[in-house]
């Protein structure tokens, strides 16, 4: 067997601690060939004192010379670079079999756009990316022949319960439906009075995963879903409509496909992201994930419910850009990003999240697609209009 060369963007992040998890069970079949974070400059140090990669890459270039001194003192052969062009690089370089990319938000767009563009093996945690650019994404992936594999728990058990030649589309596949679940976050049930004077470790505290902080709101918000709404229509090709929402609150389902004869396919398990991890990282293998085997007795009750479009507003947003096109989505987006990041330092109440995405979005036109560009530049926009929102103080 060969082994993989993996280059992991965001190693220090929850979905890249569960991918050096896995890799750490398999030392015969992968192998760390750049370790890519922000500015943990210890905790990816730690890391590479393990899996000695060929590269680390961190923010800036300060940081870069903390972590190659003590990469130096450990020593360790590690090369150490920084910035964006060395995770582009990372991503792309010909020595790579496959990218994990798990950085959180807009920042991944160019790292991961690039490992499309050099035809990787490509397991997809960042949704952001496919929010953003997923027609420009998708074109990339197609064009260059890199291999899409969804890391997101829902996406992944899609993949696994469509047929594999889906990409000849749904419908000729005999599909009706995507049934997308969701947990419903920590504020399912919380009377909407009690939403106002929610704190962020409370909208972090979610009732079945453990998450990075911004994906961890999103879903207290729902905005989560409504991105992977979207993800889901780039990966699969399905339109809106055939895209729907499952609340189902003991996440052991992770995403069901309903077909014309009347069939569901589901996949389960229990909610531990090395699953998804594992399956695209051997596919079209299994391998051991370190992940405790589902226990229906145990579990005995599984409940499903509509979702609430009225408290859940930021839903029915992703709904509605995915409807409209064009940058309405990446406008979308940052907004997102920019309100969690304001909502995570305490400069924003929880409500005003969904507050501020729908302003921007009123406020700024969107337009094509187009290029990398375009999108950067609405990204930029809507970033500005929102900050300003903010330290204006109209959504407190
Ligand atoms: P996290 O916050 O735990 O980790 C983010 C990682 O990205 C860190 O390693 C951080 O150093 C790195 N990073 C952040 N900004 C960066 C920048 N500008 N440049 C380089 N690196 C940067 O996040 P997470 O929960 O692991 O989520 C990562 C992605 O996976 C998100 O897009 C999220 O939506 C998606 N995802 C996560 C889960 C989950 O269970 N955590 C599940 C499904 C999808
Ligand atoms: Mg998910």
């Amino acid at each position: 067997m060969k082994i993989q060369n993996i280059t992991v963007l965001g190693s220090t992040g929850s979905i890249g601690m569960s991918t050096l998890d896995v890799i750490r069970r398999h030392p015969d079949r992968f192998h760390v060939f750049a370790l890519c974070a922000h500015s943990q400059v210890d905790s990816l140090f730690a890391q590479c004192l393990e899996f000695r990669p060929e590269f680390a890459v961190v923010r800036d270039a300060q940081l870069a010379a903390q972590l190659a001194e003590l990469c130096r003192s450990g020593g360790l052969l590690t090369e150490v670079r920084y910035g964006v062009e060395a995770l582009i690089e990372m991503s792309a370089a010909p020595e790579v079999d496959s990218v994990m990319a798990a950085i959180v938000g807009a920042a991944g767009l160019e790292p991961t756009l690039a490992a499309a563009r050099a035809g990787k093996k490509l397991m997809l945690a960042n949704k952001e990316v496919l929010v953003m650019a997923g027609e420009l994404f998708m074109h990339a992936v197609r064009e260059h022949g890199a291999t899409l594999l969804p890391v997101d728990s829902e996406h992944n058990a899609i993949f696994q319960s469509l047929p594999a030649d889906f990409g000849r589309g749904l419908a000729a596949c005999g599909v009706q439906k995507i049934l997308l679940t969701a947990s419903g976050g920590p504020f399912r049930n919380t009377p909407l009075a009690d939403l106002s004077a929610v704190t962020p470790d409370a909208a972090c505290a979610h009732p079945n995963w453990v998450m990075g902080r911004k994906i961890s709101v999103d879903s207290a918000t729902m905005m989560n879903k409504g991105l992977e709404v979207i993800e889901a229509h780039w990966i699969f090709a399905a339109p809106p409509e055939m895209i729907q929402v499952v609340v189902h609150p003991q996440s052991v389902i992770h995403s069901a496909v309903q077909f014309a004869d009347g069939s569901v396919l589901a996949q389960m398990g229990n909610p531990d992201m090395r699953t998804p991890i594992a399956y695209a990282m051997a596919y079209p293998e299994r391998i051991a994930a370190g992940v405790e085997p589902l226990d229906l007795f145990k579990i005995a009750r599984l409940e499903f419910y509509e979702p609430d479009f009225e408290r859940f507003r930021c839903l029915q947003l992703a709904y509605d850009v995915l409807r409209e096109g064009g940058t309405a989505p990446a406008i979308l987006n940052a907004a997102n990003e920019t309100a969690v990041a304001a909502f995570l330092a305490g400069s924003l109440p929880f409500l005003g999240i969904a507050r501020l995405n729908e302003a921007t979005l009123n406020a700024l036109p969107a337009r094509p697609e187009g290029s990398l560009e375009d999108v950067l530049a609405a990204d930029a926009e809507a970033r500005l209009f929102a900050c300003q929102a903010i330290r204006e103080n109209s959504f407190s």
